[in-house]
Parts: C-alpha cells; structure tokens; sequence
C-alpha cells in the first residue's frame, strides 16, 4: 500500500521531526502493509503553527467561496472512492463490498452536505437590536478512531472547514493510510496551506500533544470513554470548548405489536455491519416475555449467515480481539446462554471473533451494561412496557438505539422516553442530515448536518 514517510503540514509533505514509525497491519492476514510516521510533539506544534497562521485568511474567505473548496474535497474524494475504498479494506479489513458503499459512499455525501450548508448557512442574524455573528471558533484538534476511518474524519473536518475553521488531525494509528488519503485529497482540491494539517502518530504522544496544545481552540474527539474523559478534563482545565463522541450500549427494544422476524433480522444486521465495530450499534435486543424464545431462536438463525472472512470481517487489531473475546467469556461466567459463536477463534489467521448471541441477558450483566465492540448482541427480556423502559435506559450511555411496533405512532411514543440522542423507528433509515451524538456519557455536542456545523461556531453579539 502506498504510504507517506512524512506529515501533510502548510500544504506540504514534510519530514517527520522524529525517527520513529508505525506498521500499518491488515487484520485479515495480520501482513504488514506499509508503515507511517509516529509524530511526536514538535510534528504536532509544527502543524497547529500552520493551521494558526492560515486561520485568518480562511475565516475570511467568504462561506460560497469555503462551499466551494469543500464541493471540490468532495469530488476529489468521489473520484478516488475505489483507492480509498482498498485501502479502507487493507487497513480495517472491511469486506471490500462494506468499504465501497458505507465507508466510501457516506463521507462523500456529509462532504457534499457540508459544501452545501456552507453555502446556505446564516452566518449572521438579527435579535432585536443586536446583530448576531456566528464566527469559526479556530484552531480544531480532532482526534479520530479507526472503525470508520474516512467518516470520522470527514464529520469532522468538512464542518469545521465549512464554519471558517483550520484543522490538525491526528487519525488513529491503525487507519493512517486513509487519513494520508484524505490529506492527498484536501491537496489535490486546492484548499489553502495551512488550513488541513495531518500528524499520524500514537494517541498517549501525539493525541495528547495536540489535546493539550494552546494554539488550539476546539479538541473533537472520538473513541473510548476513557480517553474522552481525560481529553474532557484537559480541555476544562485550558477553558477550551470540547466536542466528544463517545461508546454505546444502544437498545433494540421490540414491542409486542412488532413484526418480530423483521425486528430481529434488521437488528442482527445493525450489530454484525463492521465487525459490531460502532458506536451506535444496537447491542442489546429487548424483546417481551412471550416472544422471547422465538426470538432467540431467529436471532441464532440470523447470525448464521454472517460468515467470518465472507460477510464479515475481522476486529482491527489483536487487543480489541481479546478483548472481545474476553467479553464473550465473561457473559458465560456471569451466566448468560451462548446460543450462536462463542469464544473461540474461528479461525487460525486474521484477528476474527465468532459472531455471537447471547440469550438470558439480565440487565445488570456486563455484557449488558459495557461496550463490547464487537459482533456480540445481548438478548433481555422484558415484561411490559415500563420494564422495557427501565432496561433501555439503564445504562451510563445513550447514544442510539431502536423502536419496533404494529404502527410508527405506538414506536414514537415509546422513542420520545428513551434517554438517547438517536432512535430509528420501525426501520428508519439513517439520515447523514440529522444530528448524530450522545446523551449521558455516550458524550458531548453533535455531529452532522447544521447541528454538526454549530459546534465549530461562537457567537458575537453587536448592539446597535
Ligand atoms: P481510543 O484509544 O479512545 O482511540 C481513539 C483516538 O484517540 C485514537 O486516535 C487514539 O490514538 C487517540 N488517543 C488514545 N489515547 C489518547 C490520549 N491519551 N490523548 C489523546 N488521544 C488519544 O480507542 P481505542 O483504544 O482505539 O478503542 C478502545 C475502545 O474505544 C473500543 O473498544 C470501543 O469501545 C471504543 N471506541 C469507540 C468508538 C466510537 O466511535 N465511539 C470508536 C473506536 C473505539 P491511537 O490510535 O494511537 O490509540
Ligand atoms: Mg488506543
């Protein structure tokens, strides 16, 4: 696979300040693809100098003239989708179809939204005798995972760069490859030096640096509460604005005037897609009393069909394998009933799990309340609505989640209780538009469309 041995800085690939690298493995076959600069904090102070210095030309440039480039990023990411997508499919090990459509196809439409918003956007507005400016909040940090790793990084750029903002990103450090690809793709669409900046390199080292960085304004963040917490308490301490997106433990409630076999296969499908690498994914499914064996039963006969190495892939690395696998052996230690995978490997190559279901669930369990990450769905049962109630939202997280019932109607009713920033209702499809992020600990602010685009925005209020 193609790599740089350097960081995209001030519209330039330039040498690392440091020696050190980071192989790049596909966890397929576990072969080593290609290797990355691990940056260190000169590399980082380096890259928020670029991105201060082009700050004010940028926040300046007018918003058509910002749509603009972003339509161009757009259309560069558009044209090189297959390049992205092999690379997205060597580095994550999604099945190449997965990294074709969701990986690939998504972040060219919110790259596309956001070309758009900058164009229609109130950037200003009256409130009585006070004017209202909606200005770029500055220098971004954003902090990206590897489970989608173009989408996270376009959810948080394209905004930033549509509310006037300049960015240092430092991507995950085992998805480097298609962030050096969207740094070649900011490049080749003529944004300005200086506006995107690229440090690939090791959270705890360059993560850090950057969260901790003066010169920077804003940190997004995505991935585990843990780091979020830590990245949260640095950002307080400096009194700098903090965007975090964090796990989930999202419930697939199933009411009883539900089309049962739909619910359960849509839901399976939901927790199997990336490996049950996502934050969102509907990890525990929470059907009535009387429907539950029948819903085991078609739960264990959905999750046949996911093939490991076909349908799909791999966990990305070695640690978030075990660490699936740990959780597998635990939910049998507290126990729960294995009725489909299991802990074992399944094979000899490639960091795969078992696709897994787990029946007798009981809403205090780990593997009820804890983020697994991986192709693991937890079955509760439950004995009314408010019971239902009771375990969907009983959880520290709220991040997503899902409603079946006979009409959209009793699902509405039953979605406007539950304590989550996302519900799909009755199948719902998702929408790139609407406002993606968490209540509780699942995290702070929002993602996407114009609710995406106010958090690189402050206001400034002019009386006159
Ligand atoms: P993570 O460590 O939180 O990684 C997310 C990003 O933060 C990566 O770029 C990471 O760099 C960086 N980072 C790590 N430590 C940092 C620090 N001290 N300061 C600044 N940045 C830092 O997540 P992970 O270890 O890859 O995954 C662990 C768990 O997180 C998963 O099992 C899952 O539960 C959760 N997760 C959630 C999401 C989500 O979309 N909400 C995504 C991924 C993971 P490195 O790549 O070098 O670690
Ligand atoms: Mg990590």
């Amino acid at each position: 696979m193609k790599a740089h041995d350097g960081m995209y800085i001030d519209g330039q690939w330039r040498p690392a300040a440091g020696p050190d690298v980071i192989a790049v493995v596909n966890p397929a076959d576990e072969q080593v693809i290609g290797h990355v600069p691990a940056g260190t904090a000169d590399d980082v102070d380096a890259a928020v100098r670029a991105a201060r210095a082009a700050l004010p030309g940028w926040a300046a440039t007018p918003p058509a003239e910002r749509a603009a480039k972003i339509a161009a990023l757009r259309d560069v990411l558009a044209a090189r989708q297959e390049e992205i997508a092999a690379t997205v499919a060597a580095e994550l090990g999604a099945p190449l179809a997965l990294a074709q459509t969701v990986h690939t196809g998504l972040p060219v439409r919110v790259a596309g939204s956001y070309a758009d918003l900058a164009a229609s956007y109130s950037f200003e507005e009256r409130i009585g005798n006070s004017t209202v400016l909606l200005e770029p909040v500055g220098v971004v940090g954003a902090i990206t995972p590897w489970n989608y790793p173009l989408h996270q990084i376009v959810a948080k750029a394209a905004p930033a760069l549509a509310a006037g903002c300049t960015i240092v990103l430092k991507p995950a450090e085992d998805t480097p490859l298609t962030a050096q690809l969207f740094a070649e793709a900011v490049d080749e669409a003529g944004l300005p030096a200086g506006v995107f900046n690229l440090v690939t390199g090791l959270g705890p080292v360059a993560g850090q640096a950057l969260a901790e960085h003066e010169g920077v304004d804003l940190v997004s963040f995505t991935g585990s509460t843990a780091v979020g917490r830590q990245i949260g308490a640095t950002a307080g301490a400096a009194v700098k604005r903090v965007a975090l997106e964090l796990g989930g433990k999202s419930a697939n409630v199933v009411l009883p005037s539900a089309d049962l076999a739909k619910a359960v296969s849509v839901g399976i499908a939901n927790v199997m897609s990336n490996s049950g690498q996502t934050c969102s994914a509907w990890t525990r499914m929470l059907v009535h009393a009387d429907q539950y064996d029948e819903a085991v039963e078609l739960a264990a006969a959905a999750v046949a069909k996911y093939v490991p190495g076909d349908r799909i892939g791999p966990l990305v690395n070695a640690k978030q394998r075990d660490r699936v696998r740990g959780y597998i052996e635990k939910g049998v230690a507290e126990g729960a009933r294995i009725v489909a995978g299991g802990p074992e490997a399944p094979q000899d190559k490639g960091y795969y799990v078992q696709p897994t279901v787990f029946a007798d669930v009981t809403p205090e369990m780990a593997i009820a309340q804890e983020e697994i990450f991986g192709p693991v769905v937890s079955l509760l049962k439950y004995e009314d609505e408010e019971d239902a109630l009771r375990i969907a939202n009983g959880t520290v997280y709220g991040l997503a989640g899902a409603v079946w019932a006979g009409d959209d109607a009793e699902a509405v009713a039953f979605a406007r209780r539950m304590d989550t920033g996302q519900v799909d209702v009755n199948g719902g499809r998702f929408n790139h538009l609407a406002p993606f992020g968490g209540y509780k600990q699942s995290g702070v602010g929002r993602e996407l469309g114009p609710h995406g685009l106010a958090e690189y925005l402050q206001t400034k209020s002019l009386q006159f």
